[in-house]
């Protein structure tokens, strides 16, 4: 029997829809790196208007976007300050050291979420033996911290220690809609407290392809010559922008529907002695510790018979992500399988 797998793996496996697809097929396209894509203009220029910057730099992803702003705002033998959690920590190779020759300064958050307190505690004095902190790097919403949000009044705050003492701050956007349709705050107020942002149209938004890096003219003037030096200058990439303006006009506010998908989710987990340490749900992830003797290896094979593909995040550790290609039906069916085991 045919059926389809309930994919509740990543955001980022999403397929363009119909219609999508159709804005795709019909993009005007042009060769961007002599700036002559008219579609990858008008997603940057729609990009930076948003969060209220001067300039755009469409990427071919999320961890080149922010390998690019690493690079950009920091010099070799330089810091930067973020969470143990991070994604430019975590997932992106060690690249901060292979592309920009720093190192990182690891704080431990509350889910990946830093105070400001944390970060000025954490700069170092200027010293010829010491790494300079050039840079902060927060996450909204962090990934491995279960989809945690940042409140603004944090990262203002986070921002003032940043001005004090001459620190950039660079904001991993890659899910940053699923936090702005929580907290109803805008994309321009979120702009105005930090220095660059990658945000990804290929997770919850449901392009196949992209992350748009933002932030002032000069930033992005570098940012496109790094870019360009990383492989990732492409040539007719207006199909691909196009599916990203689609995104950003069409799947915003849907992200309300994966959230509760996710709650859903988190509440009949709630309900099982073999689910313990199940994370606060505040956006589409969930993450939760499997009771031994149970084994993420085990459940997961379950799961997978009965059409339901996840990953283990941890030893006991299982991450449940819900998006635009799982649906209600979707959902019930794998809450359904999952009491089952
Ligand atoms: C997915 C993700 C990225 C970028 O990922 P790519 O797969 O390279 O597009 C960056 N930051 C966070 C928090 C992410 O979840």
């Amino acid at each position: 029997m045919h059926f389809k797998m309930i994919n509740l793996l990543s955001d980022t496996g999403t397929r363009p829809t119909p219609e999508m697809l159709k804005a795709m097929w019909s993009a005007e396209v042009g060769d961007d790196v002599f700036r002559e894509d008219p579609t990858v203009n008008a997603l940057e220029a729609k990009c930076a208007a948003l969060f209220g910057h001067e300039a755009a730099l469409f990427c071919p992803s999320g961890t080149m976007a922010n390998q690019i702003a690493l690079k950009v705002h920091t010099r070799p033998l330089d810091e930067v300050i973020c969470d143990e959690m991070s994604h430019i920590y975590q997932y992106e190779v060690g690249g901060y050291a292979f592309h920009s020759g720093i190192a990182v300064n690891l704080l431990r958050g509350d889910n990946g979420i830093l105070t400001a307190e944390m970060v000025e505690a954490a700069i170092r004095p200027r010293q010829d033996w010491l790494p300079r902190s050039t840079l902060v790097v927060i996450e909204n919403t962090c990934n491995k911290g279960g989809g945690s949000i940042y409140p603004l009044n944090r990262i203002q705050e986070i921002r003032s220690v940043c001005q004090k003492n001459s620190l950039a701050l660079h904001l991993d956007g890659a899910r940053i809609f699923n936090a702005l349709v929580e907290t109803g705050d805008s994309t321009a107020s979120i702009g105005a407290e930090v220095d660059s942002i990658s945000i990804c149209l290929s997770k919850g938004l449901g392009a196949p392809v992209g992350s748009v890096l933002i932030g002032n003219q000069a930033f992005i003037a570098d940012a496109r010559r790094v870019r360009k030096a990383m492989g990732g200058g492409m040539r007719q990439a207006g199909y691909l922008a196009a599916a990203g303006i689609y995104a950003l006009d069409h799947h915003v506010e849907r992200l309300l529907d994966d959230h509760a998908n996710a709650r859903q989710l988190a509440d009949a987990l709630a309900q099982l002695p073999w689910v313990t340490n199940i994370r606060p749900v505040q956006t589409n992830i969930l993450i939760f510790d499997l009771v031994s003797p149970r084994t993420p290896t085990d459940f997961l094979a379950y799961l997978k018979q009965n059409g339901v593909i996840a990953s283990a995040f941890g030893p006991q550790t299982i991450r449940f992500v819900t998006h635009l290609d799982v649906t209600r039906e979707m959902l019930e069916r794998a809450i359904e399988v999952i009491m089952g085991y």
